[in-house]
């Protein structure tokens, strides 16, 4: 998506709708957060001790799976980042969403309107530069 795009409801009980589903989605993903760093502790604790100071540190195989999970976390912190869930600024998930182009996401329309003006600054400096 290249344009921007706005997304804004007005009727309070859809807003009060939007909201509490939004939070529902932003909650499943926390909670999966949860349940892959536990995986992650438990290949580098054993027994209440961390792996390194232990005899019995992660083999590779281990290590490899810890690796994945990391990698599984970020790609879940990407993709609600980038959602409409929640605006990666403020953090808000109550307020209406414009797409921003530059971040690939969706923001809050009071963080939009901060960055936008930054934005179109930046895209007039280019334009009189001719630097495309
Ligand atoms: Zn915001």
């Amino acid at each position: 998506m290249k344009k921007h795009k706005k997304i804004i409801l007005k009727n309070l009980k859809l807003r009060r709708i939007r909201n509490n589903l939004r939070l529902c989605i932003i909650n499943a993903v926390y909670s999966q957060e949860i349940q892959l760093l536990s995986e992650r502790a438990k290949i580098y604790w054993k027994n209440g001790v961390l792996a390194s100071e232990n005899v019995l540190k992660p083999n590779l195989e281990e290590k490899e799976k810890a690796r994945t999970i990391l990698h599984n976390i970020e790609k879940l912190n990407r993709q609600l980042n980038t959602s409409i869930c929640k605006c990666p600024s403020c953090q808000s998930y109550e307020k209406d969403m414009i797409f921003y182009p530059p971040w690939g996401s969706w923001v809050c329309s009071d963080c939009y309107f901060a960055y936008h003006e930054d934005w179109e600054g930046e895209l007039v400096q280019r334009i009189s530069r001719k630097d495309f």
